[in-house]
């Protein structure tokens, strides 16, 4: 059987790449992936799967960070005159990216698997031929090698439907950049009947694991919450009456040095950021208006908590110290990514029986930078009993993710398409 998939691998590889270009080509930010879903769906609606898009993908109310009616509406209409017909478009308008496609088998197992479409706010500097044709916007973190991988894995577990029974469930989650996306597809109720849920991210490999392919589960992300402070005081005359004003500065100011303060947590690491601070309108009006755009992440979910606890504290008292009010926002937030252990083991064991061109990493689980989050839907399916894992794909990258001059080696798509869909056809064979 795995000769099978390799052979499929291989046959739908070139399919992958040319989508992979397609999606690099025409990046789209959080909630905007319009040409990204689109695509996508089309092509899986054509193999036979069922596929959802609009409203019904995420839960409204559980969208974080989501951009401005305008912002929204302008990236709809882009998707549009780039030819994407508008009765496709229509369930999406107002950030409502994203689709689940599913091939049911008949009776058994449901097994998911996750991927992620969106790009982020960078201007390339790649000078592939397939550049971005979106000013300022590049996928710089893989997610469209993700998004192409899902599609071939689609290609592959179609062909061999004679082979396998259960539920194979495809989630293509949009906004992951910012961890803005997965609580609402988690919300959204789509993992809830999920035994197996698989994920997967593309990773530079200048780390010690040598020359493996493949670490089976990421383990330990650091869990994180985006928040961001609005503050409103009251306007004066800086010179005539500034004792008529309440002013956001100092408040700010405060706020932004005590939050520096914060002290370390002895379980493990913590990292804060201010990453934005803008108020004010004039040298001589008295400030009545400013936001904070702030991140905190911790080694773990309770020192998350912990670090946003006395971040929030912080805020309100720095407000309240000078008399204006502060109202804060969650733009984004996710646990920490922790893999099943069996889960984990299954796929190192799978990859040195049956794909030995793969290798595998000695250890089960490694440390995955940043945050990612798929631990919202991890955690949702751990929480009933499933199992859920976040392999990381090992390749040498042309430069970190994250950054204008971002490249990945696209045989990662083949390594991805045989690994990812191995596993899935071994929990679903008959
Ligand atoms: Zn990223
Ligand atoms: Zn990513």
């Amino acid at each position: 059987m795995t000769k099978k998939i390799e052979e499929l691998a291989r046959t739908y590889f070139p399919e992958a790449v040319s989508l992979r270009r397609l999606l690099h080509e025409k990046p789209e930010l959080g909630w905007c992936e319009y040409v990204a879903t689109s695509v996508v769906a089309a092509q899986l609606k054509a193999l036979g799967y069922q596929v959802q898009t609009g409203p019904s993908v995420c839960k409204a109310d559980a969208r974080m960070g989501v951009p401005s009616e305008a912002i929204l509406e302008r990236e709809w209409l882009r998707a549009r005159s780039e030819g994407i017909p508008e009765r496709e478009l229509e369930p999406m308008r107002g950030g409502f990216t994203g689709l689940i496609a599913v091939l049911h088998q008949g009776p058994g197992p449901v097994a998911a698997l996750r991927l992620d479409l969106d790009a982020l706010p960078l201007t390339e500097k790649t000078g592939l031929p397939f550049a971005s044709s979106h000013p300022g916007v590049m996928h710089a973190c893989g997610h469209d090698g993700h998004t192409a991988m899902g599609v071939g894995i689609a290609r592959i577990m179609k062909a061999m439907g004679d082979q396998w029974q259960g539920t194979l469930k495809l989630i293509f989650q949009p906004a992951e950049e910012g961890v803005r996306g997965g609580r609402a597809v988690a919300e959204a109720g789509h993992v809830d009947d999920v035994d197996f849920l698989l994920g997967a991210h593309i990773f530079g490999r200048s780390r010690p694991e040598g020359d493996c392919d493949l670490v089976p589960g990421a383990s330990g992300s650091f869990a994180t919450t985006k928040l961001d402070a609005e503050f409103t005081g009251r306007a004066a005359h800086a010179g005539s009456f500034p004792e008529k004003g309440l002013s956001v500065m100092p408040a700010m100011a405060a706020a932004v040095t005590a939050l520096y303060g914060i002290p370390r947590h002895s379980k493990g690491a913590t990292r804060i950021n201010v990453g934005r601070m803008e108020a004010g309108g004039g040298r001589n009006v008295v400030a009545d208006h400013g936001i904070l755009e702030l991140e905190i992440r911790g080694a773990g979910t309770e020192i998350n908590s912990y670090m946003e606890e006395q971040a929030r504290r912080i805020l309100l008292g720095a407000a309240k110290m000078h008399g204006v009010s502060c109202r804060i926002q969650t733009a984004g937030g996710a646990p920490s990514v922790v893999s099943s252990l069996s889960l984990c083991e299954r796929i190192r064991t799978l990859c040195l029986e049956q794909f030995p061109q793969i290798r595998p990493t000695s250890y089960l689980q490694g440390p995955s930078e940043g945050s990612e989050d798929f631990s919202w839907l991890m955690e949702r399916v751990k929480a009933r009993g499933g199992q859920a894992a976040f392999p990381l794909l090992l390749t040498d990258t042309a430069a970190p993710g994250h950054t204008p001059e971002f490249d990945f080696p696209e045989t990662v798509l083949h390594t991805g398409m045989t690994v990812l869909s191995g596993v899935l056809f071994d929990i679903l064979k008959k």
